[in-house]
């Protein structure tokens, strides 16, 4: 089997060609970030024209550095939600004409159990396993039983720990993305300095909560301004020490929970913040007390990309789904429901 995998449902335009037998021969994405970064967001209207414009690119090149014609695919799998459904639809619509173009099936893929069925790329894991997904827009655990057997454990019932990453950053005037920039302020800081909440550690169950942190550390840099009259070097690389340590030992927590409630051979996470040592190492320590171990795919395949679209093509190839030209994209839609969204199909 070989797949053409589409992927532009947030501010990444990405293409791929993945086989049956989890070799990615080619990996296309193109960002955004400079087309938004004016806005302080993703402008729906800015990615869904972007995305409609580069699409046939991404593919070219994709088919171009896999050494693969049209002819040569077996089917062509695409993100069909959820997402922003402008940049959603432009990519579903770019699927449906390569299908019907090139006489290829076509399998719509849920962007979310894109990434929970990476580690089945990247390292070939037997179902169970528990996934941890991490990212600027999501937050969730999901407990992974098979291409389609996805239970949802808890998640963040705010923000994602990355646009908490992110806004901190902007509070503190990092360069963004937040992420990364905290994480380098935190190697020099005293995470000890000051008290951020742990929200939501008090309650059962594997529900997060990350807005509050964020509040908290806008009261302590105020506080510090209105002191001192301004931010010192020091004070921010303790604000992003201390921010970076709560949101670790939330997941922490949460994840140690979540691996009780619900046992399983593997912790996994997908998601650009998988991508901070702290909160990787945290994770780490949660998978081998629980007598589990943990898996962290290359950073490149745990954000947005066109290669986990096409294996989770495969996966649902596999099983026998087909999808038809009244394939539909949807802005929501949940991972428990099994079906892809059609045409007419209301939502
Ligand atoms: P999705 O739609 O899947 O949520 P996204 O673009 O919002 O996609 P990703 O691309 O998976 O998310 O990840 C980006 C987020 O990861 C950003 O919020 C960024 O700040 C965060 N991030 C990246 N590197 C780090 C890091 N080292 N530590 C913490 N957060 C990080
Ligand atoms: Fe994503």
């Amino acid at each position: 089997l070989t797949f053409l995998g589409i992927e532009s449902s947030c501010d990444d335009t990405a293409a791929a060609i993945v086989t049956g037998d989890r070799r990615i021969l080619a990996s296309v994405v193109t960002g955004q970030a400079a087309l938004h970064e004016d806005f302080g967001g993703v402008v729906p209207e800015i990615a869904a024209r972007a995305h409609a414009e580069r699409l046939d690119y991404a593919v070219e090149q994709a088919l171009a550095d896999a050494g693969v014609s049209l002819r040569q695919l077996s089917g062509v799998a695409v993100t069909a939600g959820p997402g922003l459904i402008g940049g959603v639809m432009a990519g579903v619509m770019c699927a449906k004409g390569i299908a019907a173009g090139a006489g290829l099936p076509l399998v719509g893929v849920n962007h979310l159990a894109g990434h929970a069925l990476t580690p089945r790329l990247t390292d070939g894991v037997d179902f169970p396993y528990l996934m941890l997904l991490v990212s600027g827009g999501h937050c969730q655990f999901l407990r992974v039983d098979g291409p389609e057997g996805f239970t949802r454990l808890g998640g963040t019932i705010d923000d994602a720990p990355g646009e908490a990453f992110d806004k901190l950053a902007k509070l503190l005037a990092l360069p963004q993305p937040g992420g990364p920039s905290v994480e380098a302020e935190a190697r020099h800081g005293d995470p000890g300095r000051f008290e951020l909440p742990r929200p939501l550690l008090d309650r059962p169950g594997c529900d997060m909560s990350f807005s509050g942190l964020k509040t908290a550390a806008l009261r302590q840099r105020d506080q510090l301004i209105a002191q001192q009259g301004g931010l010192r070097q020091q004070d921010r690389a303790d604000l992003c020490a201390a921010f970076q340590n709560a949101v670790a030992e939330v997941l922490a927590e949460k994840s140690r929970r979540a691996l009780a409630r619900s046992p399983a051979p593997l912790l996994a996470v997908a998601g650009g913040v998988a991508a901070n040592g702290t909160i990787r190492a945290a994770l780490e320590h949660v998978a081998a007390q629980a007598g589990a171990r943990f898996l962290a795919p290359p950073l490149r395949l745990c954000t947005d990309n066109g290669a986990m679209i096409a294996w989770a093509g495969i996966e649902r190839f596999r099983l026998g789904h087909r999808d038809g030209m009244d394939l539909a994209a949807r802005p929501r839609w949940p991972l428990d429901d099994r079906a892809a969204p059609m045409l007419g199909g209301g939502k």
